[in-house]
């Protein structure tokens, strides 16, 4: 863990930045070809609790293309844990790339249906062995806000003004708006459509009460909704790649970039803002693109 770290690091974006106001990204994706950062983070908390428990197995739950999924199989393997991944789908599902990546770090896939997908608890239930220690669909909860807030220490991130990340279940903004220090501005873009409820969620995760930078939603930029990606997106990343070799990903990532464009081409930061992207990892949503749209992967 502590040796992968070494690898993130920051670049400036050339064909983003003005002389007054430097744009530069964040690559957690460079902790692990296969690992995608933000997950990382935010898992630590939730092993070394599984493990202060005495637990043997992390159960947790996801796509087809789920960044979570694969990094939680690392990590459980990592740490010495078994892993169970409930996947929404049935065993067509299973060819896909990322399950095949997840099953090869040990993980043990059973596969459940929408309907049932949807009510977590109903699985939870049954399955009652006290060994299994659960995880929530892409880490939310409170140890994974606490585990987020280390990626702003994951490099020398004090001088930025504005600080942009990708926003799905929020863990991660959330984490980040517990490590911003004073005047640092926390700015989410949201990849789901009709997300209204994603405010409080991170709210919640932040405990009511406790004083915190201040954050922001962005809901313009989600291109249709969850893992939605129109030719305009796709062309973006393969120019994004071209002139910055910077990968990213149709769910996450692409967005972030394409919102934080689209706002400085609109003057949207103030004078002298230094701006700081968040790279969060995890490319796997890619994987569901026909073989060659993209350049890169
Ligand atoms: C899961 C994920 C996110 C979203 O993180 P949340 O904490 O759920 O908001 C963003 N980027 C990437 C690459 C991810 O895998």
């Amino acid at each position: 863990m502590q040796e992968s770290l070494q690898n993130i690091n920051v670049q400036r974006l050339r064909s983003f930045s003005a002389k007054d106001m430097p744009v530069d990204v964040l690559r957690l994706d460079r902790i692990h070809p296969v690992v995608s950062g933000n997950k990382w983070f935010k898992l630590q908390f939730y092993l070394q609790d599984a493990i202060a428990q005495q637990k043997n197995t992390i159960a947790t739950f996801g796509g087809a293309w789920s960044n979570h999924i694969v990094a939680a199989a690392f990590a459980a393997k990592a740490s010495g844990l078994q892993s169970i991944g409930f996947i929404r789908g049935d065993q067509q599902v299973a060819r896909a790339e990322t399950l095949q990546q997840a099953a090869a770090y040990g993980m043990k896939l059973s596969f459940v249906d929408r309907e049932t997908y949807r009510d977590k608890a109903s699985v939870i239930n049954a399955h009652p062995d006290p060994g299994i220690y659960w995880i929530m669909e892409g880490g939310y909860g409170e140890l994974g806000s606490k585990g987020a807030a280390g990626i702003l220490s994951s490099a020398d991130t004090s001088s930025y003004t504005h600080i942009l990340c990708a926003v799905g279940t929020g863990t991660m903004l959330s984490g980040l708006v517990r490590a911003a220090l004073p005047g640092q501005n926390i700015m989410g873009i949201s990849v789901l459509k009709n997300n209204s409820g994603i405010e409080a969620a991170i709210r919640s995760l932040l405990g009511s009460g406790q004083r915190h930078q201040p954050f922001s939603i962005n809901h313009d930029y989600h291109f249709g909704g969850y893992a939605r990606h129109p030719a305009e997106l796709i062309r973006f990343m393969i120019g994004l790649w071209e002139t910055e070799q910077l990968p990213t990903d149709i769910v996450y990532t692409s967005k972030l970039l394409f919102a934080a464009r689209d706002m400085l081409l609109k003057n949207h930061f103030p004078m002298r803002a230094r701006i700081l992207l968040v790279h969060s990892g995890g490319l796997q949503g890619n994987h569901s693109l026909p073989p060659g749209t993209l350049p890169f992967l």
